[in-house]
């Protein structure tokens, strides 16, 4: 950096013109009164940050300032919002305190700044209870959406900047986004943002996945704008014709969405055929919006056979977010499948903005699926006793999952995911009525509780005085909201038995002449190795310590180790951390001390050299070492952030690693010989286990064997390619093991 030599002038002179651009950006909205208020928030941020610069060199102020202008142009808000965007680092990073703000800036700014202060520590490296934070994250969305969204577009603008990063933090805030914010923003109806989000991750996270399938759309673009030029050449005719007018345009998909199908089909880049979508944007009146889209859909399906199973109707159903749009997939005149979504101008700034632009149009849709979604949220929030990290877990499945729409006896429509159970509709309807549910009848059927609801079901629920939650009931509901409450009514029914097995506690260690007092309870608690006291009175109850435990406990007492599990636990944790980091560098070498420090490769995700990973530090097994795509990954990035470690391979040969490679291929009387040769004899590689399965002829195996590195590795796929009858030789993503836990 000493070597730089900054222009101030110059800068200066970019700095108001980027301010011009923003101020351009926020033009529709402006009332008057707003230009002055922005001009004001501008100078107190340039004043305050007027000595910072981001790690790039720039001047920081350029950050809030591109903040400020994707809360303007692609969340669409409005001046509260700009201002706020343009301060919402000077409380946190600069001597400008809370209270000033409220004095300049009054009640409202103060309040949504000091809620993205608040939340700016959400994934700080030390602390532990991220997902404490998250929670906290949410309330705020409760109180003020506002704050979220700019959540948002600060997010969004660090990771389109995140080229000067080290390595290690470009991995923690990719891990963060893709686990948190991009379903946030899908959630919000942000779709742009939420693509771009998720690319960015991927970019960092998968580089040459993501640099690969980039190389492979450029590759066939002008063929591709060929093809979408000759699907729409007729449409358009025929649009017009009919009086409509309408904006149609090819879409491409996302990286990351191309990369899903990939991995999820388990299909090559070649085999996507939906690379790209048509879109149908309406010049409308509010009046006349459903006919004309229905109008364009049947437009459509004269040119190109629509298949028929692929009909997606949010125009009469929005949803939950707020979109609205008819999409249909039909055949086009290469016989190729192509997706179609049909739309009007109102409807497309909704599904690319998402909230905020629901707000615009409000007047006509008060009752919309969005607030009926934040009025959940906050429903969900006011239950105090769950489990943060259980919260995140649950509440995340709802921010991704797609919804169904279920009718009550009377013909209400109620909104749930797509994987929801009658249990769960029994909830949704009021916890009472889910607590005492026995069984449901679904279009006049009897079945039973865990029942799949399926779209447009009627459902009725019937309940019994003498029902209660039940633990199973767990494995098979999917709303937060049925979790939430079958957990705390638990929990409840747990504390009652303890309650009565502390009595009997108290009885018998009396005849056992044994004191009863929190330090011996305590004790009892170590020597049964359980979790806390409670959970020994609740035992006690249930018969499950008797007696005689008890008098084990009474005769081993002495040699209990009288320190708190989780306080060990901690100190453990932290020894760890310190032994790696008291090296003359923070990255952990994997190969060389391999003696010295306790680590093992991760089982989820098998590490052999040459792959990007990390070190886990890990409370009872030391530390492991994971992919930096494994599939476990993100969730332990951005939930224990503070026991992550950086880690490299250094160069050795003379160690092997266990991998797994997948070889499909035509049949062919000695294949397997031809395989096992290359494998063995070629390559000297070990082969710790081998199955094939065979099928009609087609040829299915799986090669668990040990390996040096990725050259070795790649070196031996290539080979394995050339073998005749081979047709795919792929590395596993991760062997199908346990997913990690955490402890
Ligand atoms: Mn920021």
């Amino acid at each position: 950096m000493k070597d730089l030599v900054i222009d101030l002038e110059a800068e200066k002179a970019e700095i108001l013109k980027r301010y011009r651009a923003l101020l351009r950006a926020s033009k529709s909205t402006l009332q008057k009164g707003d230009k002055k208020m922005i001009r004001k928030a501008f100078e107190m941020a340039v004043e305050s940050h007027k000595d910072m610069r981001r790690k790039s060199g720039e001047p920081y102020i350029y950050h809030p300032i591109a903040v400020a202008q994707i809360a303007a142009e692609e969340i669409g808000l409005g001046t509260t919002s700009i201002v706020c965007a343009l301060l919402h680092d000077v409380v946190e990073d600069t001597y400008v305190t809370l209270e000033d703000i409220e004095r300049e800036f009054g009640k409202k700014v103060a309040k949504i700044i000091d809620g993205l202060t608040k939340i700016s520590g959400v994934f700080d490296t030390n602390s532990s209870l991220q997902a404490e934070n998250f929670r906290k994250m949410l309330l705020t969305l409760a109180d003020d959406v506002r704050v979220i969204l700019i959540k948002l577009a600060d997010r969004l603008h660090n990771m389109r900047t995140m080229e000067f990063m080290p390595r290690d933090k470009q991995l923690k805030l990719s891990s963060e986004t893709v686990y948190l914010y991009a379903p946030l923003a899908h959630r919000l109806g942000l779709y742009a943002i939420k693509s771009e989000l998720e690319d960015l991750s991927m970019k960092y996270m998968e580089r040459e996945t993501y640099q690969f399938i980039k190389k492979k759309l450029n590759e066939k673009k002008a063929e591709r704008e060929r093809f979408i030029h000759d699907f729409i050449e007729p449409v358009k005719a025929a649009l017009t014709s009919q009086g409509l007018h309408a904006d149609i345009f090819g879409r491409p998909k996302s990286i990351h969405s191309i990369w899903n199908k990939m991995k999820k089909k388990a299909i090559p880049f070649e085999e996507v055929y939906d690379l790209f979508a048509i879109r149908i944007i309406l010049d409308s009146t509010p009046e006349n919006e459903k006919s004309d889209c229905w109008k364009a859909y049947s437009i459509v399906t004269d040119s190109y056979r629509p298949n028929p199973d692929r009909l997606r109707d949010w125009v009469s159903s929005p949803k939950a977010n707020g979109y609205e749009s008819l999409h249909t997939t039909v055949m086009g005149p290469r016989g190729q499948w192509v997706e179609v979504q049909i739309r009007t101008k109102r409807m497309n700034e909704i599904a690319e903005k998402g909230f905020a632009a629901h707000w615009k149009y409000k007047e006509s849709s008060s009752d919309s699926g969005l607030d009926q979604w934040i009025h959940k949220v906050r429903e969900l929030l006011r239950n105090p006793d769950s489990n943060a990290l259980d919260f995140l877990d649950d509440f995340k499945m709802n921010l991704f999952s797609d919804e169904i729409f279920i009718f009550t006896p009377k013909g209400a429509l109620i909104q749930l995911p797509s994987n929801a159970t009658a249990l769960d509709f029994a909830f949704e309807i009021h916890s009472d009525v889910g607590a005492s549910c026995i069984g449901a009848k679904v279009n006049h059927k009897l079945v039973p509780l865990n029942y799949n609801l399926q779209n447009g079901d009627q459902v009725e629920i019937i309940t019994s005085s003498k029902q209660s939650p039940k633990e199973d009931w767990l494995n098979f509901v999917v709303t937060a909201k049925a979790k939430a409450k079958i957990k705390s009514s638990l929990k409840e029914e747990k504390r009652k038995i303890a309650e009565d097995g502390k009595e009997i506690l108290e009885r018998k260690l009396k005849s056992l002449k044994i004191t009863y007092n929190s330090d011996n309870i305590q004790k009892l608690t170590l020597f049964f190795k359980l979790p806390s006291s409670q959970d020994l009175f609740y035992r006690v109850a249930k018969g499950q310590i008797d007696l005689q435990d008890l008098k084990e406990f009474h005769t081993a007492e002495r040699t209990v180790e009288n320190k708190p599990q989780d306080k060990i636990d901690q100190e453990q944790v932290q020894n760890l951390m310190r032994s790696v980091k008291a090296k003359d560098s923070d990255i952990l070498l994997i190969g060389e001390d391999m003696q010295k420090i306790d680590y093992k490769l991760a089982t989820c995700c098998n590490p052999i050299p040459g792959d990007d990973v990390f070190g886990f530090i890990t409370v009872s097994d030391g530390i492991k070492i994971h992919r930096t795509n494994c599939p476990n990954a993100a969730k332990l990035m951005a939930n224990y952030g503070y026991r992550i470690v950086k880690a490299r391979w250094t160069t050795q040969h003379e160690l092997a690693f266990l991998t797994g490679l997948r070889i499909t291929g035509i049949d062919d009387v000695g294949l397997i010989n031809k395989l096992t040769t290359v494998i063995s004899n070629d390559f000297k590689v070990n082969m710790r286990s081998i199955t094939v399965d065979s099928d009609n002829g087609i040829f299915e195996g799986t090669i668990m064997m040990y390996v040096n590195d990725t050259e070795h590795l790649d070196n031996l796929i290539k080979r394995l390619k050339q073998v005749k009858g081979v047709t795919g030789v792929n590395r596993f993503d991760s062997a199908p093991a346990p997913i990690e836990k955490a402890s």
